[in-house]
């Protein structure tokens, strides 16, 4: 019997990749859509995609599906043509990668509760009654005309790019985002609104939700900015998303334009890389600048660095004591909006 989990470590995976010797592709794709017996789904789905050396991340729930994948470029088509035949993913759109680059390197496919964890009651929206799609075009004009751009993203993935003059909810985690969004907007109803996210399946719910909460315009962007940027490339137009598209894959973003809007966070020079953590116990996101990078040896702070150069059995012992406190400890994964944490 095959298994229907990775099985093998890191470092493995990483090498295999590494001696891959054909182009892959980076896609997502989402669709809203009843699903049942999970479990069924999931070990299929697993089974077939792995067959297609698919890598990636999947989340399959009640509501629907949400994948994040790299793939050979030649199984591309067979892959189009299996998900075809199954009735629920016929058709769904996918979009592909701005930037190509090690994106994955093991195939996750998850049972979850939702596939946007926004954690809203299903009272408070309706999945038949979402706000419009525009292309590219059609919300470009719309901002010229006034609507009002409201960014359905976090904290620090706003941070590196979006557009110019959108309102961006200060908030750490989704699920507090729609609520602030509400609150931001109180009062403008009848107004035309905007949503954007990475690729659109934010936008879907969320619209949802403000229009269930009595906005009369609610518009969102179609294929999210991934595809904007695909739409302002192919037809020169130029793009009011300014900066980069954060990733949730090891690519951690995409370039849409030249501009650098973010600092790096521990010297504050211009800078919109993001890296993890190198001291794993760590494993912060945070945003870094090469020199910084050599100073602190990839790391988030003196602290991280300090960890790294003991002696692995030094490392050993302090984990097992179960008294470190690194900066994703203290301040959460994503950290705050600045931490300059190196003094
Ligand atoms: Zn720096
Ligand atoms: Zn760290």
């Amino acid at each position: 019997m095959s298994t229907l989990y990775n099985k093998k470590d890191k470092a493995t995976l990483l090498r295999e990749l590494a001696q891959e010797n054909f182009v892959r592709k980076t896609l997502s794709f989402y669709r809203y859509v009843k699903l049942d017996d999970l479990k069924a789904l999931r070990d299929a789905l697993f089974l077939e995609w792995r067959e297609l050396n698919v890598l990636g991340r999947v989340y399959v729930a009640h509501e629907g599906i949400n994948a994040q994948i790299s793939l050979p470029e030649h199984n591309l088509e067979l892959f189009r043509e299996k998900l075809d035949q199954r009735p629920q993913f016929k058709d769904v759109p996918f979009k592909m990668a701005v930037e190509e680059g090690a994106s994955f390197f093991k195939l996750i496919v998850k049972i979850k509760h939702e596939i946007v964890a926004y954690r809203i009651s299903e009272s408070e929206y309706d999945m038949s009654n979402v706000g419009k799609h525009l292309s590219a075009q059609e919300f470009n004009q719309a901002i010229d005309e006034g609507a009002i751009v409201v960014d359905m993203r976090n904290q620090y993935e706003t941070e590196v790019g979006h557009f110019k003059n959108a309102i961006i909810p200060d908030v750490e985690r989704s699920q507090e985002l729609l609520a602030e969004a509400k609150r931001l907007l109180e009062g403008q109803e009848n107004k035309k609104i905007l949503l954007c996210c990475t690729g659109g399946i934010r936008c879907e719910k969320a619209s949802a939700y403000l229009i269930h909460h009595g906005f009369k315009d609610v518009n969102q962007l179609n294929g999210g900015i991934i595809q904007y940027a695909h739409e302002v490339q192919s037809t020169s137009t130029p793009s009011k998303f300014i900066g980069k598209n954060f990733v949730f894959d090891s690519r951690l973003g995409e370039r849409i334009t030249d501009d650098v809007i973010s600092h790096c966070h521990q010297c504050g020079t211009k800078c919109d890389n993001h890296i993890d953590c190198a001291n794993e116990l760590c494993h912060i996101l945070f945003i870094q600048c090469e020199s910084c990078a050599e100073k602190y040896n990839h790391c988030c702070s003196q602290q991280c660095a300090d960890f790294l150069q003991l002696p692995k059995e030094e490392q050993q012992r302090l984990r097992k004591s179960k008294k470190l406190q690194f900066s994703a400890q203290k301040y959460g994964r994503h950290g705050k909006p600045q931490i300059h944490i190196a003094s």
